[in-house]
């Protein structure tokens, strides 16, 4: 269970995250939902550990992880990522991108990362290279590297959007189902309302650096809290 507490960020005398709190279950999908530079990923940065908080707090299972001047080095947080830049590496084929970050014998790591390329149904391109897969193929890959190492949180910093629409659908829905089927508590960060009515069991919906509300997909989509997010909402087709 991941939960932050009044997160505070300031750049520039500016709070562009203020006094967010948010809880992911797992198993469960929260989706930061906001328009362009509101915030999302400074957020979702703060939680991988690769930058800190001026205030408040990220906590997993109850036990902090960055509070004051505690801070657990990313590497240490049991926290995958998953971000639409982060590239699989060019030289290593789909075996070695997998296999990447986990620990154990060669043996052992074959099978993990074969019974991964499965689940993602990739596993009869296990010994291709990123540059002879598709967009989606390579998406598809780089969720089982994301899963390598068992996390038990999950970063997900708008990690369709290099694809296009039909198959995003089908990539989304594909992720959901592996995500389910592991146990993962995911967090999504999308400016798109439609992906997160798809694939949310709570929206945040964000705004100038905070939180301006909060539920489940149906309840914000029915009952927006305000005129503007009721705009926000308004162009999902
Ligand atoms: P997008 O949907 O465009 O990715 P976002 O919600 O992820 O937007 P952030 O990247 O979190 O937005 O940025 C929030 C605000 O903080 C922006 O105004 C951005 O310019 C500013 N910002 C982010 N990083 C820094 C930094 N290192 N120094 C100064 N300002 C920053
Ligand atoms: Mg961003």
């Amino acid at each position: 269970r991941l939960e932050i507490r009044d997160l505070t960020r300031v750049f520039g005398g500016r709070e562009v995250v203020s006094g967010v709190s948010l809880k992911v279950m797992p198993g469960q999908v929260t989706c930061l939902l906001g328009p362009s530079g509101c915030g999302k990923s400074t957020t979702l940065r703060i939680i991988a550990g690769v930058d800190r908080q001026d205030a408040g707090g990220v906590y997993v299972d109850g036990a902090p992880i960055s509070e004051g001047a505690l801070h657990v080095p990313p590497e240490s947080r049991g926290i995958g990522l998953m971000f639409q830049d982060f590239a699989l590496f060019p030289h290593l084929d789909v075996a070695r991108n997998v296999g990447f970050g986990i620990k154990g014998s060669k043996a052992e790591i074959r099978t993990r990362v074969e019974t991964l390329l499965d689940k993602v149904g990739m596993r009869r391109h296990i010994d291709r290279y990123p540059h002879e897969l598709s967009g989606g193929e390579q998406q598809r890959v780089a969720l089982a590297r994301a899963l390598a190492p068992s996390p038990r949180i999950l970063l997900m910093d708008e990690p369709f959007s290099g694809l296009d629409d039909r198959l995003r659908d089908d990539i989304r829905d594909e992720t959901l189902g592996v995500l389910k089927a592991e146990g993962t508590a995911v967090l999504l960060v999308t400016h798109e309302p439609a992906e997160a009515m798809r694939m949310a069991d709570e929206i945040a919906l964000m705004r100038d650096g905070r939180v301006v509300q909060h539920g489940a997909p149906y309840n914000i989509y029915n009952a927006p809290k305000d005129r503007e997010a009721a705009a926000f909402f308004s162009d999902i087709n």
